[in-house]
């Protein structure tokens, strides 16, 4: 088998000790398994500056989007209404979720290259207080930009709303202090930052917050509070869970630890996309979004000419070991090269010369 490394914002590369974790089929209601579980939750409310008994952590079979569509599908009742922020597709997936599930809602849309504007969501809530909830994502992967959680926290504060992030692409890859940004509900999954691979997701959650949604989900295996009332008696899943990932998951939380927690791996992350960004800037191949904008997670990059072929490159690249993103832009032609997962300057150096050698 050919094998490569991605450059993708998930699945992305993992280490051999992960991968490695799942050579063992583990019983599922054995003591063993339940302590991985229940560390693993007490592990990830570390990582987000909180702890039990204020906030908990619920893990949910699925990819990242079973995560989201299981808290807005579970806390959003039917008096309630939700303010959905979108500059991107994954914000945009949140609005044909709260359609699917017939919830009260608004949208603010911005561009896909702006930062949603806390003055314009300050006027919105004012005009709006029917509004309860509000949902934005913190890294949009459609560009990899990094909108401000903390100014929506600061207003879903005081003006005393739900708090919903979508930190699927960044939770482990940039420090986030759940109370400092006021966030009631944050999700993620395993096969993003904290480099494990796919099979669920994660929600951490305000207790009190999760208490006061129960009653209100418009979905069984999707059940929120029903799965984390299982879950929090002794770390035992409400259904079959993928207890492959999970052994895996545990040991990929343990390596961030051994890396130097996110301090760490938030500098290789950033390094690698100053790196990348300096060594294809130096071949013409520009980025998307103003620098300020810019994630340390994935970067998106302007066609070099008119008439590249994206998938000629695509197979170039792949036969010298990396596979690269295609763009998820409507207006403009770009591709993506996620700059997370285990990826360090020798492979951006790698890519570089990749990229030199097609180019020219
Ligand atoms: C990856 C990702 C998701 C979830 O996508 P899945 O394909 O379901 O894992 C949701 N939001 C953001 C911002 C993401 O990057």
């Amino acid at each position: 088998m050919k094998t490569y490394k991605l450059l993708t914002p998930g699945p992305l590369t993992t280490t051999d000790t992960v991968k490695k974790e799942m050579l063992f089929d583990h019983c599922t209601w054995d003591d063993d398994y339940k302590a991985i579980t229940q560390k693993i939750r007490s592990q990830l409310l570390a990582l987000a500056h909180v702890s039990d008994p204020e906030y908990t952590a619920i893990l949910m079979q699925g990819s990242g989007t079973f995560g989201v569509e299981s808290v807005l599908s579970s806390v959003v009742g039917p008096k309630d209404t939700i303010l959905l922020i979108t500059n991107g597709a994954y914000g945009e997936r949140m609005v044909d979720m709260a359609k699917y599930h017939h919830l009260s809602h608004l949208v603010y849309s911005e561009a896909y290259n702006r930062v949603p504007e806390s003055n314009k969501i300050q006027t919105l809530l004012e005009a709006h207080p029917e509004i309860t909830h509000v949902a934005m994502v913190h890294c949009e992967t459609t560009t990899g930009i990094l909108n401000d959680i903390a100014a929506v926290g600061k207003l879903c504060h005081d003006f005393q709303k739900t708090y919903i992030v979508d930190a699927m692409s960044s939770f482990g890859g940039i420090d986030i202090s759940m109370k400092d940004n006021h966030i009631d509900f944050m999700i993620s999954s395993a096969n993003k930052c904290i480099q494990g691979v796919p099979g669920f997701s994660f929600i951490l959650a305000r207790t009190e917050a999760l208490v006061a949604s129960q009653g209100k989900a418009r979905s069984l295996s999707l059940d929120l509070y029903d799965q984390w009332l299982t879950m929090n008696v002794d770390g035992k899943w409400r259904f079959t869970s993928p207890t492959h990932t999970v052994l895996a998951f545990s040991k990929a939380l343990d390596e961030l630890e051994a890396e130097g927690g996110v301090t760490a791996r938030n500098k290789r992350y950033t390094d690698n996309r100053r790196l990348l960004t300096e060594r294809l800037g130096s071949l013409g191949v520009k980025a998307y979004l103003r620098e300020e904008d810019r994630s340390p997670i994935i970067t998106t990059f302007l066609y070099p000419e008119a008439n590249f072929d994206f998938a000629d490159m695509y197979r170039f690249i792949k036969d010298r070991g990396y596979a690269i993103y295609p763009g998820k832009l409507t207006d403009v032609d770009t591709f993506r090269i996620g700059n997370i997962g285990e990826i360090y300057a020798d492979d951006i150096e790698n890519l570089y010369n990749i990229f030199k050698d097609y180019l020219g």
